[in-house]
């Protein structure tokens, strides 16, 4: 049987941002530890990005070239770091650009399957055209699958007639519910750009052979279950695919190589007592306005919690991230708090036993890594499905608490007020039900291990390789 495995061939074509790039290696790694070939499909650019985390990995890399200028982005802009926010709308031209070189690497090579992130919406018809089965991959939970299938296919937000008026979901496990200012404009005006993006993205999805899920049963059973048969969905759960990376230096390169030392950083928190430390990251692609980092390092000050704090600058400000934070607040924090100028060893900070809780947008990797490490959260969406996610993690799980934010602003982000934040931060921190949710926290983390390593994802990944490989024998 081992030998039969072997010869599957999955090829991984990921979307060009750290928050759909790195599951997509990490699913790469995984599926060739289970004696697959693996290959993971990409542009010139963003091999040197790749290869710093997999380079122990034993998964091959195919590039293509594609002409960027055509869809109205810079010469070698192959990433969403490359490409200036004003310029994000010519994304899905970028991707039609890909469409041609891809099919001619699915004709070369004919692999058994091909695993296409979500924005490929051409992917499944050329795959199709040779016989190849495509999975997509979009990069979240079950819970938000079910919720933004459901609210864009009945249309939900066109039943209330006011912004800030809640509607339900109907027929979901539990009841939620959202306000349109909730909610990315994809799933709320299928005329915009976004729109006729994700409509596009849904039919590819239904003609395709099914989803990838970077997930555990274990968390979501009834969203997993919701999605199979409430949208007849064929859905494999296979995560959390960040616990596949056991290398130190590799986990500290996963994305891009950490802008801080990965053993000075860990030096700093050793120092610290356990759950005494909170860290601070928005993901890959959100920044704040300067004012707003000013109310967060306010309210840092105030609560006298310890603190790791990934600062970044806007791409299109002339100010650095120093010139951003409140006069002599690096002084008066030193000792209690860490700045981090660009990029974190995200998963190896958050799996320091000082971590006490994590605040972040609500990004489903962030979350998702939080959870394997145990450790509760602070949410603040910010953008795409962040406040679907957010309900995941404060109504359905009970391991988090909301700062407060009201209304999906996109990059800008919401304003919040710093005794705001100073208030979740106490809350996530100290008392009663911090020290429940840090339980409710550990006994997930624990479940989450459980599952790759013999539990429900494992076998998820091994039925998954199984059933291509009859597939491909029909
Ligand atoms: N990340 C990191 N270091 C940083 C910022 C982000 O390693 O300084 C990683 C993080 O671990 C996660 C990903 O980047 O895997 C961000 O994905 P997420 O879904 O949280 O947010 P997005 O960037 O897609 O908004």
């Amino acid at each position: 049987m081992a030998s039969e495995k072997r010869q599957v061939h999955f090829i991984f074509f990921p979307a060009m941002s750290h928050g759909h790039m790195i599951p997509m290696i990490d699913m790469a790694r995984l599926f060739a530890s289970r004696g697959v070939k693996a290959t993971v499909v990409t542009t010139p650019a963003n091999v040197t990005r790749i290869s710093k985390y997999i380079h122990r990995a034993d998964v091959n890399i195919l590039t293509f070239k594609y002409a960027s200028e055509e869809a109205g982005l810079p010469e070698g802009c192959e990433h969403l770091d490359d490409i200036p926010p004003h310029l994000w709308h010519n994304l899905p031209m970028a991707s039609q650009k890909m469409q041609e070189p891809i099919a001619q690497i699915l004709r070369d090579h004919r692999p058994d399957c091909l695993v296409a992130d979500m924005f490929y919406t051409w992917a499944t018809d050329v795959a199709g055209r040779y016989n190849i089965p495509r999975l997509v991959f979009h990069g979240t939970s079950f819970f938000s699958l079910c919720l933004v299938t459901s609210i864009s296919s009945y249309q939900l937000s066109k039943t209330v007639s006011s912004d800030s008026e809640h509607f339900g979901i109907p027929n979901l496990p539990d009841v939620i519910k959202m306000t349109r200012t909730e909610l990315p404009d994809f799933t709320t005006n299928e005329e915009s750009d976004t729109g006729k993006l994700f409509k596009a993205a849904l039919e590819s999805e239904l003609k395709s052979y099914g989803v990838v899920v970077n997930s555990f049963y274990e968390l979501e059973p009834a969203y997993v279950e919701h999605l199979r048969k409430e949208h007849g969905r064929k859905a494999w759960h296979i995560g959390p695919l960040s616990l596949c990376i056991k290398d130190v230096e590799e986990k500290s390169n996963r994305g891009k190589v950490a802008t801080i030392d990965e053993h000075e950083c860990l030096k700093w928190l050793n120092s610290k007592e356990h759950n005494s430390v909170i860290y601070i990251s928005f993901g890959s692609s959100v920044y704040f306005s300067p004012s707003q980092l000013r109310e967060i390092a306010s309210a840092l000050e105030a609560c006298g919690h310890q603190f790791i704090w990934v600062v970044r600058s806007q791409k299109s400000s002339e100010e650095e991230p120093e010139g951003l934070l409140p006069e002599g607040f690096e002084k008066r924090t030193e000792g209690k708090g860490l700045i981090i100028r660009g990029w974190a060893p995200q998963v190896s900070i958050l799996e320091h036993q000082a971590i006490g809780a994590f605040m972040n947008h609500s990004g489903w990797n962030s979350v998702l890594e939080s959870i394997t490490a145990g450790v509760p959260m602070v949410t603040w969406p910010m953008v795409a499905d962040n406040f679907v996610i957010e309900k995941l993690v404060t109504e359905i799980l009970k391991i988090g608490v909301s700062v407060g934010v009201k209304r999906l602003d996109g990059i800008k982000g919401d304003s919040i007020k710093s005794e705001a934040i100073e208030k979740a931060l106490n809350k996530i921190m100290a008392g009663e039900e911090a020290e429940e949710m840090r339980k409710r926290g550990k006994t997930l983390a624990e479940l989450s291990k459980r599952a790759v390593e013999e539990g429900s994802s494992y076998v998820q990944l091994d039925a998954f390789i199984e059933e291509i490989a009859l597939y491909r024998q029909r």
